[in-house]
């Protein structure tokens, strides 16, 4: 029986491969997915989906980290001029970049699967190996890349989308493709879920791609992943003339200095694993002037979500004690937040058995990912109403690490997706 999808998907990966080039070479960061979210719809529609885009499926209240009014209306005009579908690209204006497609095949479960279409603030290596400069499709948005595959992601949902639709008088059941803007820092999760258009699925998952090495095939058990939270520290002092007045200053540097330190050596959890990093710090003015102000970026990660919250507790505390020491204040904003999130087992099963038994696809359970996934919120609202959630990894070979300015995956990553998506599909929708 599955012969056929599998020829399907195969007759479609040259397709693939071309959208994903394209949105490959025309990068756009989260919430600013505007011509990427536009040709999605564009798309989605010619093939004959029922397409809901920009505030239908994206809660305004709900995005977080959303570029200013100047770079959202920047990259709006950028969108038009690299080619946005002049239709769709309207509802994405202000960064309203989510897309769902709904095929109804009648009665039957409602299945949602996920795929995300962010690139990140990257600068593209001009190394003259690197594969997208080789094949001539580098991005051209400067300082935007994809480079955690997510552009291989989006076009595995579309060439999905056009496989469905010719075998669609075998599924029942209703389908939601779900194109998730601002993966990337957790940021547009959290927007989807909150317009409501997953309250009614039973069945959700989602797909990174995954590069294990050796013998993996495929790991539909990609089981959980990790609370992470993203915030900011402002330390504020009183600047001084740092030869002749150094007692008169409150010096906001070594406040910080100290936290950093002090951060990273926040004892470990007994219950399970934790991760802390500060990973962007300035200050100061200049050279001969006690430091009035700092600035840090951290990352905050538990394998629980109770486990993240003690990480938090603890780094108030070191935050607040640090500017103490100094006689200097301390603000801590949170930017971001996304839950941890654990797969149904049985349902994850059930997944890797149909990859094995249909493709041959070796399945290989992972219980626990320290990455984190924006998907997290939409699973934990589908399992809260009953659904069964899971999340995989398919493997592809990397150049190099995700989220580094050499990273390529090897685009077989397509194949390999669809036909499991499908193939899933089939199965939970006879
Ligand atoms: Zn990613």
């Amino acid at each position: 029986m599955y012969e056929e999808i599998v020829k399907l998907v195969d007759d479609v990966t040259p397709e693939m491969i071309a959208i994903r080039r394209d949105f490959h070479k025309h990068a756009e960061v989260g919430w600013t997915e505007m011509r990427t979210a536009s040709l999605i719809a564009r798309k989605l529609s010619d093939l004959g989906y029922e397409v809901l885009i920009g505030k239908e499926v994206c809660d305004a209240e709900s995005r977080a980290n959303l570029p200013s009014e100047e770079e959202l209306e920047e990259a709006y005009n950028r969108a038009i001029a690299q080619g946005a579908d002049p239709e769709f690209v309207k509802a994405t204006k202000g960064g309203f970049t989510s897309v769902v497609g709904i095929l109804h095949c009648g009665e039957g479960p409602t299945v949602a699967v996920r795929f995300d279409i962010d690139a990140l603030y990257i600068t593209e290596t001009e190394n003259e190996n690197h594969f997208p400069n080789k094949e001539g499709f580098a991005s051209i948005n400067k300082g935007q890349m994809h480079a955690c595959g997510h552009d291989c992601h989006a076009a595995s949902g579309l060439g999905l989308a056009k496989v469905l639709m010719q075998i669609k008088d075998r599924l029942k059941g209703t389908v939601k493709l779900v194109f998730q803007p601002a993966e990337e820092g957790g940021q547009g999760g959290k927007a989807i879920t909150e317009s409501g258009i997953l309250d009614d699925v039973n069945f959700l998952f989602g797909a990174h791609n995954t590069d294990m090495g050796g013998n993996f095939e495929v790991l539909p058990g990609l089981l959980g992943s990790m609370a992470a939270r993203k915030c900011d520290a402002v330390f504020k002092g009183k600047s001084a003339h740092a030869g002749i007045a150094p007692h008169l200053g409150n010096n906001a540097l070594l406040a910080a200095a100290t936290a950093v330190q002090s951060l990273h050596a926040i004892p470990r959890h007994g219950r399970g694993a934790t991760r802390i990093n500060v990973g962007k710090f300035v200050a100061g003015t200049t050279r001969n002037v006690i430091a009035d102000h700092a600035y840090m970026g951290l990352d905050i990660r538990g394998e629980t979500s109770e486990l993240n919250e003690y990480m938090n507790k603890k780094v108030k505390t070191v935050l607040e004690a640090s500017a103490m020491m100094y006689g200097c204040t301390v603000e801590y904003i949170q930017k971001g937040y996304l839950p941890s999130v654990i797969s149904d087992f049985p349902f994850a099963e059930r997944l890797g058995e149909i990859c094995n038994k249909y493709l041959g696809y070796r399945v290989h359970k992972m219980v626990m990912n320290s990455g984190s996934e924006d998907i997290s919120y939409m699973m934990d609202r589908v399992k809260s109403l009953g659904g069964q959630t899971t999340f995989m990894g398919f493997h592809s070979k990397f150049a190099s690490n995700n989220h580094s300015p050499e990273f390529d995956l090897n685009e077989d990553y397509l194949q390999r997706s669809v036909k499991a998506f499908a193939v899933i599909l089939c199965e939970l929708m006879k």
